[in-house]
């Protein structure tokens, strides 16, 4: 098949992203992020900064079938080595079952290699929790009851605050406890230091979500969109 010159995908041995540290990582075209997503071309990060540039550019693929770009991915990730522990979608997303279960069989042979964990986030809110295998998965969430819901579906979750109310873990709910991202507190340099969102079994189990504030010229947008999804 021919796909055109431009890739909707890539996967980096070895990122150069200085938020996540020495990771491997994937990057999908956005053709692959679930149209309900409240912060698609309204504030999502990979829309800013150096990273709109690699957004820009997989976004220009002819390739758009969301299973199509997973196929792709699939075969991206088979080809990295398993050294590092990999982070899928630093943008872009699997809003199927069906994208789920090729990316994730490429993520369960990755880890199988070098023992090495997958983890992602998702905003995809209708995929059920095993067609994402051995990938530690945080869903997305913009609402206290979505956070809820992606706990009891099996996943972990993650949410968008304007900002922190601490630093350290605080409750959101009577049920929920938050975690600041400990790489935007300070307190770790990077997710490769950190390593939290590897673990949303464990996460979920003592129903910690992580937090992710808003900055800079995001802020104002992201704000803005999320009140309006609540
Ligand atoms: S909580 Fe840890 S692993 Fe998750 S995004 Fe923040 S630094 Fe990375």
């Amino acid at each position: 098949m021919h796909f055109g010159t431009t890739m909707p995908v890539k996967a980096i041995e070895l990122t150069q992203n200085r938020k996540l540290g020495f990771l491997s990582a994937t990057y999908a075209s956005q053709a692959t992020c679930p149209p309900t997503c409240p912060l698609r071309n309204a504030g999502c990060y990979a829309e800013t900064g150096r990273m709109s540039l690699h957004t820009k550019r997989l976004n220009e693929s002819d390739v758009t079938d969301p299973v199509e770009v997973a196929r792709l991915e699939a075969e991206a990730i088979e080809k990295l080595s398993g050294r590092f522990p990999l982070r899928l979608h630093v943008v872009g997303d699997s809003p199927t079952a069906e994208c789920a279960r090729l990316v994730s069989a490429a993520a369960d042979k990755h880890t199988k290699k070098k023992g090495q964990p997958v983890y992602t986030y998702t905003h995809a809110h209708d995929v059920p929790r095993e067609a994402w295998g051995g990938v530690s998965v945080l869903r997305s969430c913009e609402k206290l009851d979505q956070v809820r819901k992606a706990l009891d579906d099996g996943y972990g979750a993650a949410m968008v605050v304007p900002e922190f109310q601490s630093d350290k873990a605080y409750p959101i709910a009577d049920d929920l406890v938050g975690i600041p991202c400990p790489e935007m507190t300070g307190k770790a340099a990077s997710c490769e230091a950190c390593g939290l969102c590897m673990k949303a079994d464990k996460l979920r189990e003592g129903r910690k979500v992580i937090l992710f504030a808003a900055h800079g010229s995001r802020k104002k947008m992201v704000t803005n969109n999320l009140q309006a999804a609540n």
